[in-house]
């Protein structure tokens, strides 16, 4: 027995991730332009995986609407966090330093005030604890180190233009 199921009201992008999803988990389908054909022994994948696309696509439109409710400034950015307002980019920076290979992480928020300082001092801590080992990091740790704190005082100084302004 087949099982059909409408797929119009999806974009695209979620048809062609529905498809691949099915592909991944090897189930056969038939789809014929927006209408996808399943076995009915397949119903239930088949259902999680429509379902799993869809939250996904509800979860990109919602920020695709705050994105532009930001844009129009109607609303300011919450905190990518705690979901707080006011919120500002910032961009941190600290490396884990290994005598050869040395890594880097980055993170690129739209964090509240309380989120920032947190992080600040996270990365700020785990830099100097563990950016020290390799010689290319010893040289590298202080740039980071000062470029994470000019970073900070540019949010700090966001934040504040926000509270002034709201
Ligand atoms: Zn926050």
């Amino acid at each position: 027995m087949r099982i059909n199921y409408d797929l119009s009201e999806l974009g695209a992008a979620a048809r062609e991730r529905i498809e691949e999803s099915l592909t991944q988990a090897k189930i056969l389908y038939l789809l014929d332009k927006e209408t996808l054909s399943i076995d009915k022994s397949d119903e239930v994948k088949v259902d999680e995986i429509i379902s799993a696309t869809e939250s996904i696509e509800e979860f990109f439109e919602a920020a695709q609407s705050e994105a532009r409710a930001v844009r129009s400034g109607t609303v300011g950015r919450a905190c990518e966090l705690c979901g707080s307002r006011p919120a500002a980019s910032l961009s941190l920076r600290r490396q884990v330093g290994m005598v050869i290979v040395m890594r880097q992480y980055e993170v690129d928020a739209v964090l509240c005030s309380p989120c920032a300082e947190r992080s600040y001092v996270d990365f700020q801590k785990q830099t100097a604890i563990k950016g020290w080992t390799g010689v290319r990091s010893a040289l590298m740790n202080p740039v980071m180190l000062s470029a994470n704190l000019v970073n900070i005082r540019r949010h700090r100084e966001q934040i504040n233009q926000l509270r002034r302004s709201a």
